[in-house]
């Protein structure tokens, strides 16, 4: 297999984690400025055949690489993040750069701001690399929806990397950023995070502010970082989660150091296990990965508990309905006068309306702002919209019941392997299926953690999902940092 992996080129073994960056940056072993180099590099290199990458912020990363080398070369305190260098989805915005969202209708839009969690890794030392492919308006899971291209697997050039958030994934995957962040309302971290065998976050809803999101679902959307292994992801998360009066629905909680939280064995953690993970529909070899997993998690001193979420079998219809609903009244906003693409050939201002969006937004997105608009509609309220959001209720309710039993729950992120580019285009309906382990925790609002956990035959990347309760996402770092030393990674 023709392979992108960061193991293959480049470094002698593992790629350096991102303590042992951050490490050399600070003692001026290595130079920030250097590193920054190095990525652009690789990124010039690899990015005509990934499509990782939709625009870069040189100017502002060597800016902040600078910084970080003039404050280690005096000494003064350095950032967890001083130095790294990361990639963010084009969902988020950053001042003065282009943020397309994957969609023509927002070509040539230049935010005037940063987005909270842009500005907080920054202020963390980070160095901004760019911008990264995503489906359009992050809708889908193949990456195959953005209007800039397809993204390739690292791992598999002929396949897809997941998505929404493919650039991020393979971004990482194929060592073209150390970190990035990405956004998952319904698996669009973790599927990705799987199918490029990189590790993904999606945190508790509210944990990471909304700020500067060009919203798709705003009561499931959230910000979450990747990273190649557990620790590097907890510490970016540590960096972007906590309060923001911009973001009303932001938590107030305290932010724990969640890289120390990933350091705490996983001995005697309560793991369960839901039969309804492990049905009809799931490929026998991601299946056989994930028992294995569980065997390891058995084998590092956790407790094995069979439970059941009956509500699952809801949960995809149930996330449809929301999430279309949501999405139609978030999109109304592009419109041809405020933002990106305006048409050029109309004659009255509904035409103009009509003509920008009708050429501006994409076979997936127009599709899911007349499933949504329906859905909302006089006469078809209660039966849809208002029945999916008692089903949801049901499905949080579920899991918090779960949750007074086991301390964390492990399930195969996605029922099926990366599959080839154009395979799933044409049957919408099968692509919405296989979202079903990931739209469940999004729906109740609980945490994860996608981890790499062993592969196919064909070395094709398996993950497993590790989810917990809300803001319990230190739990789900230590599993998943189970499952990672068990496979000789981290
Ligand atoms: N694949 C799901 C969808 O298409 C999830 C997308 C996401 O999480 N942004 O809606």
């Amino acid at each position: 297999m023709q392979s992108d992996a960061t193991t293959t080129e480049s470094f002698v073994g593992r790629p350096k984690t991102l303590a042992e960056l951050r490490a050399a940056i600070a003692s001026g072993q290595t130079k920030s400025a250097d590193l920054a180099a190095e990525y652009y590099q690789r990124i010039e290199q690899k990015n005509p055949r990934l499509n990782v990458y939709l625009s870069l912020t040189k100017e502002r990363a060597l800016e902040q690489a600078a910084r970080v080398d003039a404050a280690a070369a005096k000494g003064d305190p350095l950032g967890p993040l001083a130095g790294i260098p990361v990639g963010i989805k084009d969902v988020l915005v950053m001042k003065g750069a282009p943020a397309t969202a994957g969609s023509k209708i927002l070509k040539g839009y230049q935010p005037p701001y940063d987005a909270t969690a842009v500005s907080r890794l920054e202020a963390a030392g980070a160095v901004l690399l760019g911008k990264l492919n995503c489906d359009e308006f992050a809708m889908g899971s193949s990456n195959e929806n953005s209007a800039y291209g397809p993204v390739r697997n690292p791992v598999a050039p002929d396949r897809v990397p997941g998505g929404s958030s493919g650039g991020s994934a393979a971004a990482v995957a194929a060592n073209m950023a150390v970190a990035t962040l990405g956004t998952d309302t319904g698996g669009s971290i973790r599927q990705p995070a799987s199918f490029c065998g990189v590790v993904g976050v999606l945190p508790t809803y509210g944990r990471v502010s909304r700020y500067g999101l060009i919203a798709f679902a705003s009561s499931l959307d959230r910000i979450g970082p990747f990273a190649a292994n557990v620790r590097d992801a907890a510490t970016l998360l540590g960096a972007i989660a906590g309060h923001d009066p911009s973001d009303a629905t932001s938590s107030p909680a305290p932010v724990p150091d969640y890289a120390a939280e990933s350091d705490k064995p996983a001995e005697g953690l309560r793991i369960g296990v839901p039969a309804e993970y492990f049905g009809e529909g799931l490929d026998p070899e991601v299946r056989a990965a994930i028992e294995s997993g569980i065997d390891s998690l058995r084998a590092a001193g956790c407790t094995i508990q069979p439970i059941s979420l009956p509500t699952t079998k809801y949960a995809i219809p149930t996330y449809y309905l929301v999430a279309t609903a949501e999405a139609s009244a978030n999109l109304a906003r592009f419109d041809g006068v405020r933002y990106g693409y305006r048409s050029p050939s109309s004659a009255t201002l509904s035409d103009m309306y009509r003509h920008s969006r009708d050429e501006g937004f994409g076979a997936e997105v127009k599709r899911r702002i007349l499933l949504g608009t329906y859905a909302l509609s006089a006469g078809y309220y209660d039966a849809y919209y208002l029945k999916a959001q008692q089903v949801r209720r049901l499905l949080a309710e579920e899991f918090l019941r779960a949750f007074a039993q086991v301390d964390a729950i492990v399930t195969p992120t996605s029922p099926i392997p990366p599959f080839k580019l154009g395979e799933k285009t044409g049957d919408p309906l099968a692509m919405y299926l296989a979202d079903i382990y990931t739209v469940t925790a999004s729906l109740a609002g609980i945490s994860g953690v996608s981890v790499p956990c062993g592969a196919t035959k064909a070395g094709l990347p398996v993950g497993m999902q590790v989810l917990a309760s809300h803001l319990q996402e230190g739990t789900a770092f230590r599993v998943a940092r189970a499952v990672e030393a068990a496979q000789g990674r981290g």
